[in-house]
């Protein structure tokens, strides 16, 4: 089992395709200024996404060095997060993940069987003392 079945897509990036954001780009404090967008949550929270420095002000980009989800939807919308190649990927991991399970389930299969055959084993033991 040295195989990684650990996914191969970032999980800010799922998570800035599955949850519910609006991307305003020309809407109070990002009003008339191109490079910036306002992000804001489906619980009302509004986060300023700068694109010239990539730079957000939620938690996750400020105190981590990473693109947070927020980031991560602008560059969806504007274009810079390729849409089909990042759907390649995601279709690909995907597959892995599937094969992965598959395999998962063959080695439980095995365990099990292993499993019966020591219980079996200890019964005999017990005959034979
Ligand atoms: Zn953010």
């Amino acid at each position: 089992m040295s195989q990684s079945i650990q996914p191969d897509v970032e999980p800010r990036t799922l998570r800035a395709i599955t949850q519910t954001f609006s991307v305003l780009p020309d809407i109070g404090r990002a009003k008339g200024a191109d490079d910036l967008y306002l992000v804001v949550s489906q619980s009302g929270k509004e986060y300023l996404v700068d694109t010239r420095d990539w730079a957000c002000e939620c938690p996750d980009a400020r105190h981590r060095d990473v693109r947070c989800k927020h980031q991560r939807r602008v560059a969806l919308h504007t274009g810079e997060l390729d849409v089909d190649e990042l759907e390649e990927q995601l279709a690909t991991t995907a597959d892995d993940l599937e094969s992965s399970a598959a395999e998962l389930e063959q080695q439980a299969q095995e365990l099990a069987e292993t499993a019966v055959e020591l219980h079996d084993a200890i019964e005999r033991l017990e005959e034979v003392a």
